[in-house]
């Protein structure tokens, strides 16, 4: 059988990405070096004349893709075998539930911080399962920053917290560690920049925001938390069940998670989440700092509690609202509309968004400002 012909997925024919700078909040920008192998894999993927599309979840070669990708997030948040690593279905939004199904007994009660849309949905489908005490709250502030002085009950069964609240734009930027079992929802800051993963009980995050397409989620669990309840689970959404089967109970998500691997890979390559984390840095700096200077701008959160990947700000009015937003898609840079809760203006800066998008993004705003004369 003839080897399919990848001459036509040259790089003149694939997106030019130079020509777009896209700071979308999600799904969103992948390095392109992954796009042009994840695109030559969907017609011959490692010079075997089948598509990634058309092998078995079993075979040796995707098989061997799933325990890279699981190594490699082994790699780069350095954890021990206490965890396991899985690739699961349903997206962040499935975890809000099967979080607290696994963790949580219907006595017992689990502490949770509210600090943005995504922690209230974590919030209530917990409740469903057990009591939930919101320990603190930043919704009075309209979201604006991370809670500061608030404690923690010793008996809580976990403690929930949003490490990046992809809406409102902001991070917690010290991770709040209590004696409590931590719990976090990373869905828009994982592999940003260097944390103790280790010290967590349960990591999740919908892919799409820095590792990959949409269609898998990330969970790390610490396998000693499980177990523990009482109430009957679901096979499908028992976390056990995954860890035997190594993320295979049923048909994972296969292409979602060679892309995902795919850009494991790239961030282990560039140097890991120190390189990471530093480039995040100069970029958000950068960012913020036009903002602050721009007098048609205004930001959104306080210096303290902004965050690196979804810097959120508005214009001075609505009129130079709608003509920057204008000014901007004629300019080629896409994604920067905030969320419709939050209005105004996002611009996400994940792992695989250059230096020169950010670059030209302040550059934009300079010139903008000074047509408005
Ligand atoms: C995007 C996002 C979610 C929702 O993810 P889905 O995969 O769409 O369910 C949850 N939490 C955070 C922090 C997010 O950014």
């Amino acid at each position: 059988m003839p080897l399919r012909n990848l001459t036509i997925y040259s790089s003149e024919t694939l997106n030019d990405s130079n020509h777009i700078h896209n700071f979308n909040a999600g799904p969103s920008i992948l390095p392109e070096s992954v796009l042009r192998e994840a695109a030559a894999s969907v017609m011959n993927l490692n010079q075997s004349g089948l598509s990634i599309l058309e092998i078995g979840h079993r075979t040796p070669t995707f098989t061997s893709i799933m325990e890279e990708a699981q190594q490699l997030v082994r790699d780069l948040m350095q954890l021990s075998t206490d965890h396991e690593v899985l690739f699961l279905h349903g997206g962040a939004s499935t975890q809000f539930m099967q979080v607290p199904m696994n963790l949580l007994d219907a006595k017992e009660t689990a502490a949770y911080a509210d600090t943005g849309v995504w922690s209230s949905k974590a919030i209530h489908e917990a409740k469903a399962f057990g009591k939930v005490d919101v320990v603190c709250s930043s919704k009075e502030q309209q979201y604006t920053c991370i809670p500061d002085d608030f404690a923690v009950p010793h008996d809580a069964k976990y403690f929930h917290i949003t490490t990046n609240n992809t809406i409102y734009g902001t991070q917690w930027h010290k991770i709040p560690h209590t004696s409590n079992v931590m719990v976090a929802d990373m869905s828009s800051d994982i592999f940003s920049r260097k944390l103790r993963f280790s010290d967590f009980g349960l990591i999740y995050a919908g892919a799409q925001k820095n590792i990959g397409p949409a269609g898998t989620t990330l969970v790390v669990v610490r396998k000693d938390l499980l177990g523990k309840v009482k109430r009957h689970i679901p096979t499908i959404l028992d976390y056990r069940m995954h860890i035997a089967e190594k993320s295979m109970l049923n048909t994972p998500p296969v292409f979602a998670i060679y892309v995902c691997m795919l850009t494991l890979r790239w961030i282990k390559k560039s140097g890991g989440l120190d390189v990471m984390e530093k480039q995040n840095k100069i970029k958000a700096d950068l960012l913020y700092a036009e903002i602050d200077r721009n007098e048609l701008f205004i930001p959104r959160v306080l210096p303290k509690d902004r965050s690196l990947m979804n810097v959120c700000f508005q214009a001075i009015d609505e009129s130079v609202e709608s003509r920057f937003l204008t000014y901007v898609k004629e300019q080629g840079i896409v994604g920067i509309k905030g969320h419709r809760l939050a209005g105004a203006f996002r611009a996400s800066l994940y792992n695989a968004l250059p230096l020169e998008s950010v670059h030209y993004l302040t550059e934009v705003m300079k010139t903008f400002t000074q047509k408005q004369g």
